[in-house]
């Protein structure tokens, strides 16, 4: 029987009920390639597999990693090591990425995953409900910050159920949600860097206008966009504009 590591966020899916509306939820089919990040002991690997001829797991604890080779399942390619390090390069793509994920890294997650964009056909994700929250917020909104701007500039964000701490082994202290991501057709931007840069200052504090946070980027006359607004009024559009403002200072 493995023991929770607390290190690596695990909180084992115990509730079939629930493994099966994620199922449900991902829809496999045959030929998906389908990444999924911390299959620990396989709650939701070994129903996909029914599905898939070929499913990529990346799981970074070596003890989980012996459980779920001596599966030896055909379909079930393992890869060990740390997710925040693995090059999606070397899957075939598109690729549909799944998880319950480590709530420790899971922003970290978020953002790498983000820099691979093009690999990207949709993602599943088990997360925090809050951090669920938080990335599909709209701007007038307190939770409305970083991780909403980033996803909904690149993502359809649509929380699709929530799942109560008793799913899980142990049990969080939280709240969960499954949240999926499916890529918008017309990318508002392509530049992630820059945005990045441009939505971390504008949020850096929250309480003071965006003249005084971006004051070392841009200044009112550079931007159509009114600067003496809190970054949290702004739309995802408003941040693009301001992010094509600074780049016209180049
Ligand atoms: N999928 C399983 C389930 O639903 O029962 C386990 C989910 S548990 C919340 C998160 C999993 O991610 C654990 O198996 C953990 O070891 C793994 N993990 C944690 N950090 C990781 C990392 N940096 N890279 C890859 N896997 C990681």
């Amino acid at each position: 029987m493995h023991k929770a590591r607390k290190c690596f966020g695990q909180n084992f899916l115990i509730d079939n009920r629930i493994i099966d509306r994620i199922v449900a939820t991902i829809a496999p089919k045959h030929d998906d390639n389908l990444l999924e990040i911390g299959p620990g002991q396989g709650a939701i690997t070994l129903p996909l597999l029914d599905y898939v001829e070929q499913l990529n797991v990346i799981e970074i604890d070596r003890n989980l990693i012996s459980m779920l080779e001596s599966l030896k399942h055909p379909n079930l390619i393992i890869h060990q090591g740390d997710v925040l390090k693995f090059d999606l390069n070397t899957l075939p793509a598109p690729i549909r990425v799944i998880g319950n994920l480590p709530y420790n890294i899971s922003s970290s997650v978020l953002f790498h995953l983000l820099e691979n964009l093009d690999k990207i056909k949709d993602m599943t994700f088990m997360l925090q409900k809050e951090v669920v929250e938080r990335m599909a917020a709209n701007n007038g909104s307190k939770i409305y910050g970083r991780l909403s701007v980033m996803m909904q500039t690149f993502f359809d964000v649509q929380m699709i159920f929530i799942v109560p701490p008793e799913s899980f082994n142990p049990a969080p202290r939280v709240e969960s949600a499954i949240v999926h991501l499916n890529p918008l057709t017309q990318a508002k931007t392509k530049d992630i860097k820059v945005l990045e840069k441009v939505v971390k200052l504008a949020f850096s504090q929250r309480r003071k206008t965006l003249r005084n946070c971006l004051k070392s980027i841009l200044t009112q006359e550079q931007t159509d966009i009114d600067l003496s607004q809190r970054a949290e009024m702004l739309t995802i559009d408003d941040f693009i504009t301001l992010t094509q403002d600074h780049e016209k200072q180049h």
